[in-house]
């Protein structure tokens, strides 16, 4: 399993030339204050780099980052001021990417200084766990996907997941074949199935409230007529009405209990899903979608993949963390299977 990240953050570093001058250390204010923020010498792209570093062959000097040397002329140069002469020009290799991980960082800065600021795409780490219980959830889909099978047709199954709950509250399977309705993606059908089995609106909320409330009434009546009539009630009689209650009152909180769209809960989907389903999966605000297999790239199908990260577009106003390669061996193995017999129960 492995997580999809943006390609940033994979990227090695990309090594420029710079030219930097160099003069003295006790001249560095004069410089910062008067340039430091200066329009001309502003570092336009490049703000994660650092302007100043400590001369590596002479102590008492510094370096002061002016251009990359493509963009560097004798313009440049002539706006050097007077005032920290004398001085030199040098050239020195930067990376001119942003570092989005901590490695990165470390990889970076070897060259000239760089500055690294965490960043808002959260890596994930998990623990052997939480690892199990995900290959274990993407075992019972990609089961429920065999269910799919048919000649030259790819098979394809999902569940809505609660994290919280360890709970799978729904599955579903691709019905494109079968049913010969080209939209039913097993995405599509799960979130309708998870709309009409969990998501509870106000007005069924409060039908629900006015029975419950009419039930613990009838239950109330039905107590105290039990106390007047029989003042020797048996110990254990008690405790069976009092679990009994408890147990109502478990299932009628259960039923109160809502889902706004996928908030908070995660998908997990056998075939990476196409462009359109992982759009419903960003309108459904789910948290985290795990896949197994990835969409044949010649295809141009898939919506979750190196190069489109439809879960992380700046212009969408939700995204999501995506892991592929979930128990792809299984899944594999499971589909050649499935071709080889060609035969699976309807
Ligand atoms: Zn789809």
């Amino acid at each position: 399993m492995q997580q999809l990240l943006p390609k940033d953050f994979l990227a090695t570093a990309n090594v420029q030339q710079a030219i930097v001058v160099e003069f003295e250390n006790k001249k560095t204010n004069f410089m910062i204050k008067k340039y430091g923020n200066d329009q001309y010498f502003n570092l336009k792209n490049l703000n994660h780099i650092k302007r100043i570093r400590k001369s590596e062959e002479n102590p008492t000097n510094v370096q002061f980052f002016l251009r990359l040397k493509d963009d560097f002329n004798d313009e440049v140069e002539q706006n050097i001021p007077e005032e920290i002469k004398p001085y030199s020009l040098k050239e020195v290799e930067v990376a001119v990417n942003m570092p989005r991980t901590k490695e990165q960082f470390l990889q970076f800065n070897k060259y000239w200084p760089i500055t690294y600021k965490v960043q808002q795409y959260e890596i994930v780490q998990f623990t052997d766990i939480e690892q199990k219980e995900i290959n274990q959830i993407m075992r019972q889909c990609i089961e429920q996907a065999k269910q799919t099978y048919e000649k030259q047709n790819k098979f394809n199954a999902c569940a809505i997941y609660d994290p919280n709950k360890k709970k799978i509250l729904q599955f579903a399977v691709d019905e494109t074949c079968r049913k010969q309705n080209s939209i039913k993606h097993c995405t599509m059908n799960v979130m309708k199935l998870f709309g009409q089995n969990y998501i509870v609106t106000a007005q069924q909320k409060a039908t629900i409230v006015e029975k419950v409330k009419d039930i613990q009434d009838e239950e109330k009546n039905q107590e105290d007529k039990l106390q007047k009539e029989d003042g020797e009630e048996v110990e254990e009689e008690k405790k069976d009405k009092i679990n009994s209650k408890r147990k109502s009152e478990e299932s009628i909180e259960e039923s109160l209990s809502s889902y706004y769209y996928c908030t908070g809960l995660d998908v997990f989907i056998v075939q990476e899903p196409c462009i359109m389903c992982s759009m419903a999966l960003i309108h459904s605000r789910v948290r985290r979608v795990y896949y197994s297999l990835k969409n044949p790239k010649q295809e141009q199908f898939g919506g979750l993949n190196e190069d489109l990260m439809i879960n992380h577009m700046d212009s969408l106003n939700h995204s999501f963390l995506v892991f592929q390669n979930v128990e792809s061996e299984y899944a594999n193995t499971t589909l050649s299977n499935c071709q080889q017999h060609d035969e699976l129960p309807k």
